[in-house]
């Protein structure tokens, strides 16, 4: 695997600037496509797949690889079929694919009819497999799985044969029959592809393609006790739904020559039509301050670490939803960054910047004043309101305006006010005076205190000829201009301020590179995904992940603040997951499951600005 050293996080090693000049930048993806097409290829047609196992919730990364998948089919009129990879029953749930389904969809894609499982070919994968045992080319091997691993050989030597590898073909058939009629305990033989001990490359010496596990599937149920491992899985699913481009991360590289091999005997052999589908790998999303392996976000919703799979700081599409981060925002981010060859690290303010942008378009402007202190307008009639106007939103005027009562007594930010202002504060102190946003200018005349001394009551004079949009309006310049809102008429809500989920770019790690020097990703975040079973072994075999620390040691205490703040009256009956700007403050969202009318919840999405941005 090749490792960008010189890419720092942030930027992809991909030019993304094209896009901002309206087309989409061309990227090796898009160049094969093109070429594809030119030769006539697959006659034109271009059909993608996106395979997730439904093991476990979608994450950023994810939402990568559909938007590429969906992506490159749409904008070249074909299509992208979602295809469950279920085929290990022991981990695997409907509740996922729900789930992963809803994800698709919100990420703004359809698959239309074309929703397919693993599972739907175990008929076909099973001919399959007794062709190759008819053919000499595959056979089943008893021995013990410490034996298979250790004829295995490792990456410098050969493995070495099975001294069940010449197994008469009838004998393979027969005990083949009897593996799948459920006659032997688990793990007591397995079905191998007689490929090459000798090869190099140790996904090709004779990988196992099926094993006996006496477990129910979630859809197959107790059709079957074996089931065929991912490699041979795979292959042939893409060939049965005529994929023509085959778009996975790079960790399957070295296992290209094996669905290779599968699907060129099969064809050769007449089983399979040409052409078939050719795989392509691309770099996994690597995204700074979270992690993006399965199993550590298992951990963290175990652990109690966060409020669950979809927690808005979870770096998962349940948890992004309800952060308030749109689809168009993933959009943006997946043409920025790019697709490439070479593993980098995208820093996460380069996705904060693509959320801040799409929400900056569309959000509606509205007033909240998250930590409250009172002001009164000495001077303003008591009981009187009237009405100011605010824009929805600065840049566009066709969103309309909407009125903001105005009364003597208002909320205003704790921090807009400074009994001794700090060199450069244009806000209020006591003698200095501010605009209050669209409506009048005020000036500080003094504050109440309680026993302990602290600032209960901003105490103001207004100057009735400086309302906003009137004649008078700008006659006196005022530096400062501050947001409020009339606490008569506003209504209290619970906000959540979230932050990122981890202090430091590289959770559990100092060198994003690791400290191995054997070529391999020291990156935790980066699982090998599923590994040829060679030697018997039941599970996946999960490269160790390198640990410098312990990545909960690194989680950011303060990624979540509840507090209540006070927000404009209509926000009360606002529709759960709509999205708004509070000025000054950031973007947020009504809470997808908690907001409810009369009883308002807001979680922030991001805020305005950078606040990790080293100054
Ligand atoms: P994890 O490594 O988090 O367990 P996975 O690869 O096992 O993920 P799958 O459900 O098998 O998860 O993934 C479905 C598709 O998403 C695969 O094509 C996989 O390559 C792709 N994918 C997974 N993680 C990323 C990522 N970080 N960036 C881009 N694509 C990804
Ligand atoms: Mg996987």
């Amino acid at each position: 695997m090749t490792k960008d050293r010189g890419t720092p996080p942030g930027r992809s090693s991909t030019d993304g600037r094209a896009r901002e000049h309206g087309a989409p930048a061309s990227n090796f993806l898009r160049a094969v496509i093109a070429e594809d097409k030119r030769t006539g290829k697959y006659g034109g047609q271009v059909t993608t797949r996106f395979p997730p196992e439904p093991n476990g919730y979608l994450h950023y990364g994810h939402a990568k690889s559909i938007i590429l998948n969906f992506g490159l089919a749409a904008e070249n009129g074909g299509r992208c079929h979602l295809r469950f990879d279920d085929t290990n029953p022991i981990k695997e749930d409907v509740e996922y694919e729900d789930s992963i389904a809803a994800a698709v969809r919100w990420l703004g894609f359809d698959w239309a009819s074309h929703r397919y499982h693993a599972s739907d070919y175990y008929d076909q994968l099973y001919a399959f497999a007794e062709w190759f045992i008819a053919q000499g080319l595959a056979y089943v091997d008893s021995q013990t799985a410490e034996e298979m691993r250790a004829s295995r050989g490792t990456l410098t030597q050969a493995g070495t044969p099975s001294p069940y590898r010449e197994r008469p073909i009838a004998e393979n058939l027969d005990l083949f029959r009897r593996m799948r009629a459920g006659e032997f305990p688990d793990g007591a033989h397995i079905l191998r592809l007689k490929i090459d001990m000798g090869s190099p490359n140790i996904n090709m010496r004779d990988p196992g393609i099926y094993r006996i596990r006496h477990a129910s599937h979630h859809r197959t149920g107790d059709k079957w006790c074996i089931y065929p491992l991912y490699d041979y899985t795979h292959c042939i699913s893409d060939a049965l739904e005529h994929i023509t481009h085959s778009i996975c991360t790079l960790e399957f590289q070295d296992h290209q020559p094996l669905y290779d091999w599968v699907l060129e005997k099969l064809a050769d052999g007449g089983q399979l039509a040409r052409p078939l589908p050719q795989q392509y790998e691309f770099a996994r999303l690597n995204l700074t301050y979270v992690v993006l392996s399965k199993r550590r976000l298992i951990g963290l919703v175990a652990d109690g670490h966060v409020d669950g799979w979809d927690d808005p700081r979870m770096p998962t599409l349940v948890g992004a939803r309800r952060r308030g981060f749109t689809p168009e925002g993933f959009r943006i981010f997946a043409e920025r960054i790019g697709v490439s060859k070479a593993d980098s690290w995208i820093d996460m303010s380069v996705l904060e910047d693509c959320m801040r942008e799409d929400l900056n378009a569309r959000a509606p402007r509205r007033i909240a004043v998250l930590d409250p202190v009172r002001l009164v307008i000495d001077n303003y009639p008591e009981g009187a309101t009237e009405e100011c106007i605010a824009p929805n939103h600065p840049q566009q005027p066709e969103l309309g305006r909407r009125p903001l009562p105005f009364s003597r007594e208002l909320w205003i930010e704790r921090e807009d006010f400074a009994e001794i202002p700090p060199k450069g504060y244009f806000r209020l102190s006591p003698g200095t005076e501010v605009r209050l946003r669209y409506a009048y200018i005020v000036k500080c005349t003094g504050v109440d205190r309680d026993a302990a001394g602290n600032v209960t009551m901003v105490h103001c004079t207004y100057d009735p000829k400086t309302r906003s949009g009137t004649a008078g309006a700008d006659v006196r310049k005022v530096k400062g201009n501050i947001h409020w809102l009339s606490a008569a008429h506003a209504v209290p809500a619970e906000v959540r301020l979230y932050d990122r989920l981890f202090a430091v770019p590289f959770p559990g790690l100092r060198n994003p590179w690791g400290t191995r020097g054997d070529g391999a990703p020291g990156d935790a975040a980066t699982s090998l995904g599923h590994a040829t079973v060679v030697a018997g072994d039941d599970e996946e075999i999960d490269a160790p992940e390198p640990v410098e620390r312990n990545y909960v040691d690194d989680l950011n205490r303060e990624s979540k603040r509840v507090i209540t703040a006070f927000v404009e009256a209509s926000l009360g009956g606002a529709p759960a997951e709509a999205r708004f700007q509070f000025e000054r403050h950031g973007y947020f969202v009504a809470d997808q499951k908690d907001h409810a009318p009369g009883r308002p919840v807001f979680n922030r999405t991001v805020t305005l600005r950078d606040s990790w941005a080293k100054a």
